[in-house]
């Protein structure tokens, strides 16, 4: 049993409720499914419409936009109780898009996409990432050229989450000069877009239920008016404004698995027997699981702080890349420490620390690596 967590002031009644009608709907409807999901390598985009009739899908979202017009710990916790229930980041993305929308799209644009992107008629991607780049976004060459009233769009992106499901996407193109300042959003509805293509849907280490794709662009042409907002070249400062929103969407569900893990493993050990004990009164798992459970307890706290820091307005950029930083390495951590001490079985894909270990791995790596963490935490330390 983990420690009583100092309860801050987002964590009223209200969102309590919403949080077992979340958990309960996911244990009923989804967790049933999830290995046909694991098999097939994608969760059907349907399933995320009657999640989204639920409002599971987007709370935060106005309700002029047919949200529920919820504060954002709302969705933090759909996303607690995904990971939790072990499903993977799929709707996180589709959030991180939606709120693109929401802050830098036209009017027109927002009445267009935000009101299917929270029925779950929608399935959105974000397509930054390509063959050649990845935490140097700058870099990247997908261009997007200006041809009367269209843009016609060439190049390819790699590793997009929803890349093989989703129906919109959010892409980062080049649209003028070389570095940052070239750098344009654009949104595209796929469905049937000519010159677009999903290539192969890639094998991953864990998260098998998440599709992950590539994607060409061979002259896809569209409207001028889908470039995100109304100027070219502001696509790089819409990618960084929303950066500690996107950080606590990983760091979440980093304190839900952590805190699972334990969960699962004082369970297990409990009931396994060796040398005539349960494994479990073993002074070293009873070590390690209280390192573990530590851990949980202090991810927890720290995620809750930034959540409540986030909703007052005054999550600054280097909290959230440590809530990232952290969150994730304990994540992997305590996973690895959970399955040593379940022997064999830890090993066994069908035990779900086996599963968590190897999803866990990908948290290190996505929405920006450690090493670009500790680059950016280093930077704000050397400015006096
Ligand atoms: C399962 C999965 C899902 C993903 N989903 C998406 C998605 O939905 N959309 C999307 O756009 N992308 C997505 N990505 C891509 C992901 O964001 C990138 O993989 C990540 O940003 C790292 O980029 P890279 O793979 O090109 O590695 P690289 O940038 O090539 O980095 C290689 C290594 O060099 C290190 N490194 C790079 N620069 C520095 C530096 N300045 N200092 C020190 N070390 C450095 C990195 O930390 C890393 O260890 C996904 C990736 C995976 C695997």
């Amino acid at each position: 049993m983990l420690p009583q967590l100092y309860r801050h002031r987002w964590m009223d009644d209200e969102i309590e409720a919403f949080r077992d009608q979340v958990r309960r709907y996911i244990a009923g409807e989804m967790v049933p499914h999830l290995d046909v999901w694991r098999r097939q390598g994608y969760i059907p985009r349907e399933v995320w419409q009657p999640f989204g009739g639920m409002g599971f899908l987007l709370p935060e979202l106005a309700e002029a936009y047919q949200g529920a017009g919820a504060s954002l710990a709302y969705q933090l916790v759909v996303q607690d109780e995904l990971a939790r229930a072990e499903m993977p980041a799929n709707t996180a993305v589709h959030s991180i898009a939606a709120h693109y929308l929401m802050d830098y799209g036209t009017e027109a644009q927002k009445q267009r996409w935000l009101p299917g992107l929270a029925s779950g008629e929608l399935l959105a991607g974000i397509a930054l990432t390509e063959p050649g780049c990845g935490s140097d976004l700058k870099a990247l060459r997908t261009r997007a050229r200006r041809d009367g009233d269209d843009y016609v769009i060439e190049g390819a992106k790699t590793f997009i989450t929803n890349g093989f499901t989703a129906n919109l996407l959010v892409v980062a193109v080049r649209t003028g000069e070389a570095g940052s300042r070239g750098v344009s959003l654009v949104v595209l509805e796929t469905e049937d877009l000519p010159g677009f293509r999903v290539g192969r849907r890639l094998e991953k280490l864990g998260q098998h239920a998440s599709d992950t794709a590539e994607l060409f662009f061979d002259g896809v042409r569209i409207p001028a008016d889908q470039l995100l907002g109304a100027r070219e070249g502001e696509g790089f400062i819409q990618l960084m404004s929303q950066l500690p929103y996107e950080r606590m969407l990983l760091c979440v569900p980093a304190a839900a698995v952590i805190e699972r893990a334990v969960e699962l493993t004082v369970e297990y050990t409990k009931q396994r027997k060796a040398f005539g004990q349960s494994v479990f009164d073993f002074q070293n798992t009873r070590f390690k699981l209280a390192e573990c459970a530590t851990l949980a307890h202090v991810a927890r706290t720290f995620v809750n702080d930034c959540t409540q820091r986030m909703l007052d307005g005054i999550l600054d950029n280097e909290a959230a890349y440590m809530a990232k930083l952290w969150c994730t390495e304990q994540q992997g951590r305590v996973t690895d420490e959970c399955l040593q001490l379940f022997g064999g079985y830890g090993y066994m894909v069908e035990y779900p620390i086996a599963r968590m270990y190897a999803d866990a791995r990908i948290q290190r790596i996505y929405g920006g690596t450690s090493e670009i963490m500790k680059d950016l935490i280093a930077r704000k330390l050397g400015m006096s």
